[in-house]
């Protein structure tokens, strides 16, 4: 069978299956039940309808990463993109497999940082400062630290799994956009009274959070890779207490301070909640900012009647459209595509993994290598073991 994969113009508020999608949903359906309890569907809320239909837990990453580590499932599909199955295998047992749907699905975001760029930074910034390694502080056998001072790397979720390892390696954690302020909090308790964080791949989540936990915009900086430091820029580095890796997320990046103003002038009791890997301005202008669980928490508990803008990802905004018919419940951007990368799971790559398992076949396996797991695995288990 052929399939075609629309683009952007989608419409997102119309459900309905067509009849070949119909023939693959339900040839999904079947291949589910003969896989049974050997099988877990794991779906990201910015997945479209036809994926999360089939999906037996739907969440953000930090609650998909908690259903991997739980399961005992032998084949997890993970319907997301690269890095959280690259989470799910670092989480799971080695006889457990982790399967993409479609390899090419990725995240530009993740893609803004790369080991080698992140190490080149890291070495900078302690040839440049009097900051220690944490690993010192750690391994006997390395110089003593020079003054209780520590450079702690944090990486948000969506980064590969070299990032997490050299993370871990480094006495730094794994954070996501439910839990990075309690993160933030406990890499600023271990990098000591002078210490500083250097966070990536996302600038805005950092920026956002560090704002909200009181930290001065002055006592940030970016940093991009390539970019030559002079005299200056090394003082502003030494102020600063956050180092913001210069990542953004293409999506959230769309969401503007003119849109909400626009949608005030026509909702003037209405309210704006928006992720917070949007720009600060936008946060700042928005009624309030959290993570994908946080905004449809937040939706859930408005009153019958309410007007609500959205800045997150499609998909999901239309799935709460639907799930609220009581509300009016829009998407900041009215001229937004969904994640490019998270649509690439069409129901038809999910059905084609699931039929090679069927045969016997191991398809679109994310494997971690071994010399990478145990770092990312110590960033990922020290992130599970902290209440938001
Ligand atoms: S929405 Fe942004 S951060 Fe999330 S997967 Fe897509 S590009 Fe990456």
């Amino acid at each position: 069978m052929t399939i075609s994969l629309p683009m952007c113009s989608v419409d997102f508020m119309d459900t309905s299956l067509s009849p070949e999608e119909e023939v693959i949903s339900n040839r999904i359906t079947e291949l589910k039940q003969q896989l049974g309890d050997d099988l877990l569907i794991l779906g990201h809320h910015y997945q479209r309808d036809s994926i999360v239909m089939h999906a037996d837990f739907l969440g953000d990453s930090f609650m998909l990463s908690q259903k991997a580590a739980d399961s005992s499932a032998k084949f997890i599909v993970f319907c997301g993109v690269h890095f959280m199955a690259e989470s799910a295998d670092i989480l799971t047992d080695d006889e457990q497999v982790v399967i993409l749907p479609n390899l090419r699905a990725g995240c530009s975001m993740a893609d803004m940082a790369n080991l080698a760029d992140v190490t080149r930074c890291w070495n900078e910034i302690l040839e440049n400062t009097d900051l220690d390694d944490p690993i010192n502080r750690e391994d006997p056998d390395l110089p003593a630290p020079k003054n209780e001072n520590y450079l702690i790397p944090v990486t948000y979720m969506n980064s590969s799994a070299a990032l997490k390892s050299f993370v871990g390696e480094h006495g730094g954690i794994v954070c996501t956009s439910s839990n990075a302020e309690g993160i933030l909090n406990w890499a600023f308790e271990r990098a000591g009274k002078n210490g500083k964080v250097l966070f990536f791949p996302d600038q805005h989540l950092g920026r956002n959070t560090g704002l909200a936990m009181g930290i001065p915009i002055e006592q940030m900086t970016t940093w991009t890779p390539g970019e030559k430091k002079n005299k200056q820029d090394w003082a502003h580095i030494n102020d600063s207490k956050l180092i913001l890796w210069h990542g953004f997320c293409s999506v959230h990046k769309r969401f503007t301070v003119e849109q909400i103003d626009e949608f005030r002038n026509e909702n003037p009791d209405g309210i704006v909640v928006v992720h917070p890997e949007c720009p600060r301005e936008t946060v700042d202008a928005s009624d309030t900012n959290g993570s994908t669980q946080f905004i449809r928490n937040f939706v859930q508990q408005q009153p019958s009647g309410s007007s609500i803008a959205i800045g997150t990802e499609i998909n999901m905004v239309a799935r709460l459209a639907k799930e609220h018919p009581d509300k009016k419940i829009e998407c900041l951007d009215d001229k937004i595509c969904p994640c490019s990368t998270m649509y690439m799971i069409h129901p038809a790559y999910l059905m084609d993994v699931l039929e090679r398992i069927t045969e016997g076949e191991i398809p679109n396996q994310i494997k971690v290598t071994k010399d990478v797991q145990n770092g990312s695995l110590l960033a990922l288990e020290r992130m599970l073991s902290i209440k938001k």
